[in-house]
């Protein structure tokens, strides 16, 4: 395929050829559906055959079908260039020395038009050209780690990014980004909540739901929000800050061990699940809305603990699970296993004796609920207690990603199935609370009205 082609292929290929047209030729199409004025876009390989893409002046892009096509006026060629301009970070001596390790994910891209892949880009240059309030908060430097889409991250990246947090710490900065991708940042969040000891600084884990390249995103302002945090907030802990409601009004802060990405579009995606966010965020300042926090200190302290068992997982339950399913992980050599069970923490019977055989063998057994608000209860009803009695230990209100990866990161410290136990069940940073608050489910909401109820009485 030709360069002047690019990405296109069959029917749409062949409209090119037969008007004559390449890809950033200004054209202006007569179609069955109207006129569309605009430059024509390369496509990925992965596009379909079927549609022309325009850049139209407002900024937007629109797929014209090419079987709709019947004249196609050349008006000239824009090559159109999307290097963010590379402009010295200044520094100033009396801001907050921040430093933003990257992982990747669309907080860290742009949408490259040459092959219609996402590439990552962000050298604090590259930041401040295209964010240049960051320079009003604070004196930003940046390090990639990784640039992987957060579905690949995994063990050695969680234990890279806790040493690299700590030397951080050591190095004396104020306060530290994670620029990582949304989808499972919820599982590095509390991977590092757990890894990453009373730390004396904000650790804030920002992403963005759609690239800066969309007139919609939410890159700038997450990032302007989790630069205020990391530059200028009392909590120190290892915290995901994202858009708040639906309108771009303020961030939340959520604690890492309480936070999960509940919708798959949405700016507005992650919520604190079984409690109440940790504060809201504007470019003007945090405000806690709440004060049961890990506070800032000037000391360099922190303890590093990175260790993660890979032989854990996390097993959703569904009606008719087959017992073979367990005795499969148990043969393979898994040393833990979380269950996401039904309603209070419950498996259908047949899995029973495949239970007792893996705890027979030694695996480390916890029961979670899939309901994600609320807690395991295996008390209420003797399908429970025949489960605890057969060596399931209830992991009270543990969100299941969390007690996944807390049973990982234990069974790396120790194999004594006591000393883990010890472990999961001792609240490290709120991943159990002792209650629920009632509004902690409430807030899910978040956005409607609930939302601004809650924040009038807290707010005062
Ligand atoms: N797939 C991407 C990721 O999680 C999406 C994002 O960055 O939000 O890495």
């Amino acid at each position: 395929m030709s360069d002047a082609h690019k990405g296109y292929k069959g029917e749409a290929l062949e409209v090119l050829d037969r008007f004559g047209v390449a890809v950033w030729n200004d054209v202006e199409i007569e179609s069955t559906r109207g006129r569309f004025r605009g430059i024509v876009l390369p496509r990925s390989e992965f596009d379909d055959a079927l549609h022309l893409v325009l850049k139209l002046e407002t900024g937007y892009n629109v797929g014209v079908d090419v079987r709709t096509i019947r004249e196609v006026r050349i008006l000239g060629s824009k090559e159109a260039h999307y290097k963010i301009p590379e402009k010295e970070f200044p520094v100033s001596p009396d801001k907050a020395n921040v430093k933003l390790l990257g992982t990747g994910g669309t907080i860290a891209s742009r949408l490259d038009y040459r092959t219609g892949a996402v590439i990552p880009a962000f050298s604090p240059g590259e930041l401040y050209g295209a964010v240049p309030e960051l320079a009003d908060i604070c004196n930003l430097s940046t390090e990639k780690l990784f640039a992987v889409f957060s579905e690949n991250m995994g063990p050695t990246q969680y234990i890279a990014l806790a040493r690299a947090i700590g030397r951080e710490i050591e190095s004396g900065i104020d306060g530290i980004i994670i620029g990582h991708g949304t989808d499972t940042m919820h599982h590095t969040a509390s991977v590092l909540a757990f890894m990453v000891q009373r730390p004396p600084v904000p650790i804030v884990m920002v992403g963005s739901q759609r690239s800066s390249d969309r007139p919609s995103s939410d890159a700038a302002r997450n990032l302007i929000h989790a630069a205020t945090t990391a530059a200028t907030s009392d909590i120190a802990e290892v915290m995901v800050c994202m858009f708040g409601p639906t309108s771009d009004e303020y961030g939340l802060l959520h604690r890492g061990t309480r936070v999960r990405k509940m919708h798959s579009s949405y700016r507005s995606t992650f919520r604190t699940i079984g409690d109440i966010p940790l504060a809201t965020v504007t470019r003007d300042g945090v405000t806690p809305l709440r004060d049961d926090y890990n506070r800032r200190r000037q000391d360099r302290q922190v303890d590093i603990v990175p260790t993660f068992n890979e032989r854990v997982t996390l097993l959703y339950y569904y009606p008719n699970m087959h017992p073979d399913i367990l005795d499969a992980l148990v043969e393979k050599g898994y040393k833990g296993i979380v269950i996401a069970g039904t309603g209070l923490g419950h498996v259908n019977k047949p899995v029973y004796p495949a239970i007792e055989r893996a705890v027979a063998a030694g695996v480390a057994i916890y029961m979670t609920v899939q309901t994600l608000w609320g807690y395991v209860h295996m008390f209420v009803y003797d399908t429970g207690r025949d489960l605890m009695a057969k060596g399931i230990i209830p992991a009270a209100n543990m969100l299941p990603e969390v007690a996944y990866v807390k049973l990982a990161w234990a069974l790396g410290q120790t194999e004594d199935l006591e000393e883990v136990k010890r472990i999961m069940l001792t609240p490290i940073c709120g991943e159990i609370t002792e209650r629920e608050r009632h509004d902690g489910y409430l807030v899910f909401q978040g956005g409607m009205p609930e939302m601004a109820e809650f924040l009038k009485r807290v707010h005062k």
